[in-house]
């Protein structure tokens, strides 16, 4: 289920987008420079889901959401479910978001129901994980990913997933880790997932642009990117999208 692309570009769109601006984000994409090494992905609100799925499709880019709820469907007022994401056209679904994490309070236990869940119901989750600064500065991070990977603990290593490692301290706030700390604790992501059962993709996020796209993309250990900001403008987001295209192999 999982593309075999070299690279992932996710954009991670937040509370942004509306109607006639995403068609518009989307008509002024360019072509994927290598579509066989990196895979374009737009994870929008769910208002946009349906309207985008076809046109973001025609364009060679696989939908995401942000979240969603564990249950498949009943009353839980205000949530989304996998299957509606499914019916939207989804294929993945961010999953673990630190901003979820620190604002919706959304602890291990809830995300290893909503990773099933998104298993049970087709979808390849996006899951983040990252330390705050304090945990850095402390020289705590690897015990901090350590503990948000073990929520995959016992879970079935064939299915599909991908790891976001940001850094809370660099998402939104133009901070990006340096090359050395990202191919680190890439290095160390990579091994804790190996520990775990695990081969898979891990996303570097917080704060990428065009200007350090390609740099942190020639980090060992990355294969790819979650983009908040930048994937807001199409031409940002392809220059991100070219830089991980220079760098494939
Ligand atoms: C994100 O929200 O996942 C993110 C990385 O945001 P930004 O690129 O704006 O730091």
């Amino acid at each position: 289920m999982s593309n075999s692309a070299q690279f992932v570009i996710a954009g991670n769109w937040k509370m942004n987008g509306m109607l006639d601006e995403s068609l518009k984000f989307i008509d002024s994409l360019t072509e994927n420079p290598n579509p066989t090494a990196v895979e374009m992905v737009i994870c929008p609100p769910y208002t946009l889901l349906h309207p985008l799925a076809k046109p973001l499709a025609e364009k060679g880019v696989t939908l995401g959401a942000e979240n969603m709820h564990f249950e498949a469907s009943g009353a839980f007022t205000g949530e989304i479910s996998p299957l509606m994401l499914k019916d939207a056209g989804c294929h993945y679904v961010i999953l673990g978001h630190s901003e979820r994490r620190d604002m919706m309070h959304e602890d291990h236990a809830l995300l290893r129901k909503k990773l099933e869940a998104a298993w049970k119901h087709g979808l390849e989750p996006i899951f983040c994980i990252g330390e705050h600064l304090e945990e850095r500065e402390a020289g705590t991070t690897n015990d901090v990913l350590k503990d948000q990977l073990a929520v995959l603990e016992g879970t079935d290593s064939s299915l599909p997933l991908v790891i976001a490692y940001e850094p809370v301290w660099a998402i939104g706030t133009g901070k990006t880790a340096t090359p050395e700390q990202v191919s680190e604790t890439h290095a160390f992501v990579h091994e804790e997932l190996a520990r775990l059962g695990r081969k898979c993709k891990v996303l570097y996020g917080g704060s990428v642009n065009p200007g350090n796209a390609e740099s942190l993309m020639a980090c060992q250990g990355v294969d790819g990117a979650l983009v908040g900001g930048a994937s807001l403008k199409a031409d940002s987001f392809m220059d991100i999208v070219g830089a991980a295209a220079r760098v494939a192999t």
